[in-house]
């Protein structure tokens, strides 16, 4: 009657889905499980029917079996996992129940047994390997003995599954305790009883559901679950790959565009800011110093008699010492102060938070760094000086050129004076000192 039911409700799946088709085996797996742990059996004139697992467990299996002819992959991932679900929570639920009536002093009831965790554990692998080993065997059946009538088939992995459940779980439950080679004896005998009868009721099934629908009794379940598996993990390492191989692109190019706007910026002799990019920060330094009302000054620096420089020693030696002159700037200035190429061998600083008395000194001390220090370039010895304007922003300022323009001022006063000096810019012309 169970077998009857259990089939029958699959018949129905065209009318109603699947769904309450795995309500159904789920609730034989629960019963299943509940029937194991109590041990029931009935007496018949003198024999003893263990009722339990064998009906149910042989009931499920030509469930599932169905499912795995008949509705293919997510049916049968969803048949595996109500099957395996519910055979773990079924003790839990026992083991939860048998908890609270110890805690609540109410005698035990001998109808939610106390379920045994070696029993459940051995029940569940054993289950999972069985539905494993069902869809494999079958397969395996079909395409090597294509001329065996499918009645034989059928009983044949109906039969070896049954075996391997034997084998698996009388070894797992009760190995190690004496009984374990009766039981194997015993459930061996009574699965091959059940396999012959059991069989017959499949085979019926299968012809006529087959007739009936024209379904192909050759698909794979669990081996193309594998495969697809197998296809998504490739397809997930080929999308990681490709996710890495554009993130490397995509740093390249920020690295280049990074390497584009300093080159843009650089000036390529001396490495230090070019125009361009004295021009950008004088901007922004301007409105800083105008929004905050801090000082902002600016000097002009040119090299005396540099011409001579290049007539005697050669043009190499010119750049060579304009490299020092800038390494011996960047010295003297503070880090967040601008020093920048502007022409030839014209310099240019921003100090910010500077005013005219301390940008005066800091040019003096340039000055007389430059003099100090004789250049060696290979066995030359060259010894140059500077002039420097100095300006710093008056209330009056609106724009940087004006401040630019009064520190040039300034430099082409310590040019008129003699070189090898410095000038300030006092507010107008004559104000120079
Ligand atoms: P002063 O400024 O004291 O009036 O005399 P000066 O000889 O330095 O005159 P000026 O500033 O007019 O001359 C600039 C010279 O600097 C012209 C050129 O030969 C030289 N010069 C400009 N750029 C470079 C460069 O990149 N490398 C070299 N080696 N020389 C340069
Ligand atoms: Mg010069
Ligand atoms: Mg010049």
């Amino acid at each position: 009657m169970v077998y009857l039911m259990v089939l029958g409700t699959h018949s129905l799946r065209h009318r109603f889905g699947l769904a309450h088709y795995y309500a159904l085996v789920g609730g034989v797996t629960a019963v299943m499980s509940w029937v194991t742990d109590a041990g029931i059996a009935v007496h018949l004139g003198g024999v003893t029917f263990v009722v339990g697992s064998t009906v149910f467990y042989t009931s499920l299996l030509l469930g599932v079996f169905v499912v795995y002819v008949f509705d293919g992959l997510r049916a049968t991932r969803i048949i595996i996992s109500t099957v395996i679900g519910v055979s773990i929570m079924v003790p839990l639920i026992a083991l939860v129940l048998n908890f609270q009536m110890k805690l609540s002093g109410v005698p035990a009831l001998g109808y939610v047994p106390s379920p045994s965790l070696r029993i459940n554990i051995a029940s569940v692998f054993a289950t999972f390997m069985d539905l494993v080993f069902l869809a494999i065997a079958w397969e395996y059946l079909n395409n090597r003995f294509q001329r065996i009538p499918m009645g034989i088939r059928a009983f044949l992995a109906l039969l070896g599954v049954m075996w391997l459940d034997v084998l698996l779980f009388a070894t797992g439950a009760f190995a190690g305790t004496g009984q374990w080679l009766s039981i194997i004896q015993g459930t061996a005998l009574s699965r091959l009883i059940v396999s012959c009868f059991a069989a017959p009721i499949l085979w019926a099934y299968l012809s006529w559901q087959n007739h009936r629908w024209g379904t192909q009794i050759t698909q794979r379940p669990v081996l193309a679950i594998l495969r697809q598996f197998a296809q998504i993990k490739e397809e997930l390492t080929q999308a990681q790959q490709e996710i890495e191989r554009r993130k490397q692109a995509e740093a390249a190019l920020r690295e280049s565009e990074e390497r584009l706007r300093t080159l843009a910026s650089t000036d390529a002799l001396t490495g230090l800011a070019n125009r361009r990019r004295f021009w950008q920060v004088a901007g922004s330094e301007l409105q800083r110093a105008k929004r905050y009302s801090t000082d902002l000054a600016v000097i002009m620096m040119d090299v005396d008699k540099f011409k001579k420089v290049n007539d005697t020693f050669g043009h190499d030696v010119g750049d060579q010492v304009l490299r020092e002159l800038a390494r011996i700037g960047l010295e003297k200035v503070r880090s967040f102060d601008l020093f920048a190429r502007v022409g030839g061998e014209e310099f240019a600083f921003i100090l910010p938070e500077s005013s005219l008395q301390d940008a005066g000194k800091t040019a003096e001390r340039l000055r007389t760094a430059v003099e100090t220090q004789a250049v060696t370039v290979g066995h030359h010895q060259v010894r140059i000086t500077i002039s420097l304007g100095v300006a710093a922003l008056e209330p009056g300022m609106d724009q940087m050129e004006e401040l630019y323009k009064a520190a040039d001022l300034a430099l082409y006063r310590a040019k008129q004076d003699g070189r090898n000096s410095v000038r300030v810019y006092q507010g107008n012309d004559d104000g120079l000192s």
